[in-house]
């Protein structure tokens, strides 16, 4: 039984664990690291939790490896998942909604093992910044409905959109 339910969250109806959390210390953490650890292995996917746009989709050797950003068309907030297995197929500019599938959880780029690093910024008066202060960024935990505590089991019981998948995934 996981100890918390998630108001939203990028997996639906896994099990996920908060391996690290939001701003952690010393290395002011920017994402909140979440992980499945699923027997489904390296084919997890994970979930739009915005109605908006993808606004990145990019690839960073060193740091999030194959990553998306999403943006809200109503509240501007802006999504960034990083360590996606795969290059998201998704251009910029596809329009999204809550629960589609937007990826799936990997370990590309610098990465320890199989997790989601997942940012949040408000982008009404600006484009994602890279390596900006504490103040630029927003709690993904708060936004969850979590507490960003290291260690704690969620599950978020919502409904995946069905209608797009992977070319080469099993899941749907
Ligand atoms: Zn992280």
């Amino acid at each position: 039984m996981a100890q918390y339910n998630a108001k939203i969250a990028p997996f639906i109806n896994i099990e996920f664990v908060v391996t690290s959390e939001w701003w952690e210390q010393p290395r002011n953490h920017k994402g909140l690291d979440i992980a499945t650890y699923s027997s489904a292995g390296t084919n997890v996917p994970v979930y739009s939790m915005c109605n908006g746009e993808i606004v990145v989709n990019s690839y960073d050797d060193g740091g999030f490896g194959n990553y998306i950003i999403m943006k809200d068309s109503t509240s501007k907030m802006g999504f960034l998942y990083a360590h996606l297995r795969d290059r998201s197929n998704l251009a910029v500019g596809s329009k999204i909604t809550v629960g589609q599938q937007v990826g799936i959880e990997g370990t590309t780029g610098h990465s320890t093992g199989i997790h989601l690093h997942v940012e949040m910024q408000d982008l009404t008066n600006h484009d994602w910044q890279y390596q900006a202060e504490k103040s630029v960024y927003s709690n993904p935990a708060d936004f969850l409905g979590i507490p960003n505590v290291a260690g704690i089991t969620v599950i978020y019981e919502g409904t995946p959109r069905r209608g797009w998948r992977y070319p080469h995934s099993s899941t749907c």
